[in-house]
Parts: C-alpha cells; sequence; structure tokens
C-alpha cells in the first residue's frame, strides 16, 4: 500500500497490508492478552495511557509532522490535534475511575443490588483520517482504560500515523497482547467485520457505517457508528459583532479544509443581516494564506484525498447550472497536490447538493431567509444529524430553535466545537451511539446486575 503526501503527490512510503492470515494471528494475540490487561488495577491502566499520552508530548513535533505528510493538515493544525487529544486522555483518565466503579443501587432487608461494569473484550475500532489522533482517542483510550483488547484499523490515509500511536502505546507499557493494528484500506476493514471482536466501533462516511452495521448485526455484539454530516448553522437578525461571527463561523467552516464531521456544512442567514454578513466572510475567506501544509501561517494545505476534488467540482457545478453564484474560489488550483480553492457560494437552494449532501471540504453554501420558521424548516431537511448552530443575543430564542434539532448536538454562538465532558453522537445517518464523557467510557463496558441477598 502506497502512501502519498497530498501536498507533492509523492509516494512517501510503502506499507504491507494485513493478509487475513496476519489479522488472524494478531486476533489470537489479543484473545491471549486481554484478560490479563483486565486483571491489572483500574490505576496502574491510567497510569500506563498517560504516559502514552506523555509521549505523544514529547514526540510531538515528529508526529505532526508525520502527521501533516499523509493527511496535508497544516502543521499548527497537526500540533493542535495532538494537544487536543491529549486534554481528551486527560478528561478520560481523571474520570475513569468514577464511571468504571461498581455502583451500590440500593441495600436494604440483606437485598444488596448492585451494577458491575465489565470490558467488553476484544474490540475492533475501525477510523478515519481526518482526526486520527481525535477519533482514536475518542475510542481506544476508554476502551483500553475499561480493561479491553484493541485492533486498531487507522485509515489507509493515516498509517503512518496510526504506526506511530501503537509504537508509543507499547512504550508506554500496552502489551502488544493487548493493542495491535491493522493495516490496509477498505478490504482490511471488510476482513475485521468476519472475526469474531466482541464489539465494533466505527468512524467513517455514512455509506460505510451502513455496511458495516448490516454485516455484523448477526454477531449481536454492541457496535457505534460515528459518521458523517450535514450541519446546518443560523445567523439571526438580532447579533452584534458581524465581523467577529463571520470570521468565527468561517473557521467553523474551512478548519482543516472543511474535512471535519463537524464542519459546517451550511449556513443560513437572516435577511436584515445576511448582506453584511456575506461581505464580512468573504473578507475572511480571502484573507487565508493557502500553501504546503509545512509552512508557517498557512491556514488551508491540500485536501486529503485527491477523490474529494472531482466531488466538490461536481457540486460547485450543479449548483452553479441550478442558479448558484460564487462569491470566491470555486475551482482545484492546477499544479501538484490536491489544493481547491476556499468556495464561497450564495443564492443556493435545497435542490442543490451543496446544501443536503456532505461536502466535506472547503465549500460552503449561504442561504438568506425571511425568519426563524424558514430556517428551522431548511435546518432540519437533512438525512444527518451531528450538530446544530444557533448565533443570537436572545438565549430563549436559540433554545426555541435548537430544541426543534434532531441532532446530537446544540451549539449557541459557538459552532464546530467537541468537549470531553459531553457526549458526541449522531443522530439518524451521522450515526448511533456516543464516544466521551460518561456515556463514551460506559461504551466500552457491558453491566452486570447483581442481585446479592444475605443468608
Ligand atoms: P470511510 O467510510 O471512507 O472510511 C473509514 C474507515 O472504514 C477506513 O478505515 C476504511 O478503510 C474503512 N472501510 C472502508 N470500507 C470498508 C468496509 N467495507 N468494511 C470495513 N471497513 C471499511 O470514511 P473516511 O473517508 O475515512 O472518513 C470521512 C468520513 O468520516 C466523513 O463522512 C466524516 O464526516 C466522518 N467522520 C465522522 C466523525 C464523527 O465523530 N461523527 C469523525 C470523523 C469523521
Amino acid at each position: 500500500m502506497q502512501v502519498i503526501n497530498p501536498a507533492t503527490e509523492q509516494v512517501i512510503q510503502e506499507l504491507r497490508e494485513d493478509s487475513s492470515t496476519s489479522l488472524a494471528q494478531k486476533f489470537g494475540l489479543l484473545q491471549a492478552g486481554q484478560q490479563a490487561w483486565a486483571a491489572q488495577s483500574l490505576s496502574e491502566r491510567i497510569k500506563i495511557v498517560l504516559k502514552f499520552s506523555a509521549l505523544l508530548e514529547e514526540n510531538r513535533e515528529e508526529l505532526a509532522a508525520i502527521l501533516s505528510s499523509e493527511v496535508g493538515k497544516p502543521l499548527q493544525q497537526s500540533r493542535n490535534e495532538i494537544n487536543g487529544a491529549r486534554a481528551r486522555i486527560q478528561w478520560l483518565c481523571e474520570h475513569a475511575t468514577a464511571y468504571l466503579k461498581e455502583e451500590i443501587m440500593s441495600d436494604s432487608s440483606g437485598m444488596l443490588e448492585k451494577i458491575v461494569y465489565e470490558p467488553l473484550g476484544v474490540i475492533c475500532n475501525i477510523s478515519a483520517w481526518n482526526y486520527p489522533y481525535l477519533v482514536g482517542t475518542n475510542v481506544f483510550v476508554p476502551a483500553l482504560l475499561a480493561g479491553n483488547a484493541v485492533m486498531y484499523k487507522p485509515s489507509e490515509y493515516a498509517s503512518l500515523t496510526g504506526i506511530e500511536i501503537a509504537k508509543y502505546f507499547h512504550a508506554a507499557g500496552v502489551p502488544e497482547e493487548v493493542f495491535q493494528l491493522a493495516i490496509g484500506a477498505g478490504a482490511v476493514g471488510a476482513s475485521l467485520l468476519d472475526m469474531p471482536f466482541n464489539g465494533y466501533y466505527f468512524t467513517g462516511s455514512y455509506q460505510t457505517g451502513q455496511k458495516i452495521y448490516t454485516q455484523v448485526a448477526h454477531k449481536m455484539v454492541p457496535v457505534q457508528c460515528e459518521l458523517g454530516g450535514k450541519d446546518p448553522l443560523y445567523v439571526t437578525d438580532e447579533v452584534t459583532d458581524l465581523a467577529g461571527i463571520a470570521a468565527g463561523t468561517a473557521d467553523g467552516a474551512f478548519y482543516n479544509n472543511g474535512q471535519s464531521c463537524c464542519s459546517v456544512e451550511r449556513i443560513y442567514v437572516h435577511e436584515k443581516v445576511y448582506d453584511a454578513y456575506v461581505s464580512e466572510f468573504v473578507k475572511e475567506v480571502k484573507s487565508w494564506k493557502i500553501g504546503t501544509p509545512t509552512e508557517e501561517g498557512v491556514y488551508l494545505g491540500p485536501l486529503s484525498r485527491k477523490a474529494q476534488i472531482a466531488l466538490l467540482e461536481n457540486q460547485v457545478k450543479q449548483a452553479v447550472d441550478l442558479g448558484a453564484k460564487i462569491l470566491t474560489g470555486g475551482k482545484a488550483i492546477p499544479g501538484k497536490g490536491y489544493y481547491f480553492e476556499p468556495t464561497v457560494l450564495v443564492d443556493v437552494n435545497h435542490q442543490m447538493d451543496v446544501m443536503k449532501e456532505e461536502s466535506f471540504g472547503p465549500i460552503i453554501g449561504i442561504q438568506k431567509v425571511k425568519d426563524d420558521e424558514e430556517a428551522i424548516a431548511l435546518m432540519k431537511d437533512t438525512a444527518y444529524g451531528l450538530t446544530s448552530s444557533v448565533y443570537s443575543v436572545n438565549e430563549s430564542r436559540a433554545q426555541h430553535i435548537l430544541a426543534q434539532m434532531d441532532s446530537g448536538t446544540a451549539y449557541w454562538n459557538c459552532c464546530d466545537r467537541v468537549s470531553a465532558a459531553l457526549p458526541w453522537s449522531g443522530r439518524k445517518h451521522s450515526g448511533f451511539g456516543a464516544t466521551l464523557s460518561h456515556q463514551g467510557i460506559r461504551a466500552f463496558t457491558k453491566t452486570k446486575s447483581y442481585h446479592l441477598r444475605q443468608p
């Protein structure tokens, strides 16, 4: 398997994909090692995971360079990602004891009732490339803390980072029999589905998530799917600081080249502030530096995958054919590397894919609305349900709108953010189950309910 640098299109490394034989061997190792891992005290496992986090910190520059070389994100965004993952690890380690310890629910008349959280066993984590440290941490860290062994399949676009993650887990003291890598593309992921894992935790597209969910259903083991989104954002007419809001929401749409599951994917703006907002938004987008990921000050590097360019070109072409206007950008940048101009479209509507299908790139449609009712109807017109955002001064107005959104996350005066303390979960085509928070720790356990009667 070739690892290609999306900024230069050069092959930076060749890796051997796992075969079904090597996967079976790795699975056997994990099965043999899991119980001893679970038998260690939680505080010992926490210590080892914190050591892993310290190793990420010590090696951050090198790890950020590797990540940027294979996914094309600007170096500073790679550093930010590693820092962000460390903050999540910290939260998970600080709260694991509280959420994994047994709970006594009642103790009276000689009958004690308690819940014990047991590890699932050997779990499979099939992951995405856009934030390998963050979406990886959401799964493998709580899984390990809860006493599971983990087969981690990094995306084929982030394999070098996957290899580094495994290296530092092992260096920190996670045994080889507890954390293993599956290297390869979709076919390797598909082979994992045929193996007897005790749970499947997937981060990726709706299309793949649907295949995985269907294929493993007969096993009757826990499955979680963290999938894509078409996240709406609404700017009401009673906002102050339009320039600040335009800059913040543009960042929410374009950070990591728009390749975030919770990127703002479509914007609705009240007609009273529409012109001013759009003008500030475009000013912000035009101020960004586009360049190679290693150049300091670059905000937009190349896209991670070449195939996405055609999807973005098609969305732009279809939108323009149906009457949209391009205010800036609109096409791939010629030359080496998978670069695409940051693109702002107006006069858009819900006949256009750009307002309905995940773009996962540096392109945004901004639609004018006359009132909250129209904004609500458009925001709700989606197959996805990851996040929704409202900008307003009046909190109850925002709460009234957000309460109607069928999404796992609701933002008031913010967007494109994740908190370790809150469940990260999608609805509808954005998936189901939760990572992070108490739910995301217990997601890697099975409960046993004890009814203990004294003789
Ligand atoms: P993808 O679905 O193409 O691939 C994800 C993983 O699945 C990869 O490791 C891939 O090798 C594997 N895979 C592909 N086909 C498979 C098969 N048939 N069986 C088993 N495994 C298979 O997704 P991607 O391009 O890596 O990631 C982008 C998508 O992920 C976007 O839709 C994005 O919104 C979503 N995402 C969601 C979240 C979230 O938390 N909700 C986070 C990050 C990314």
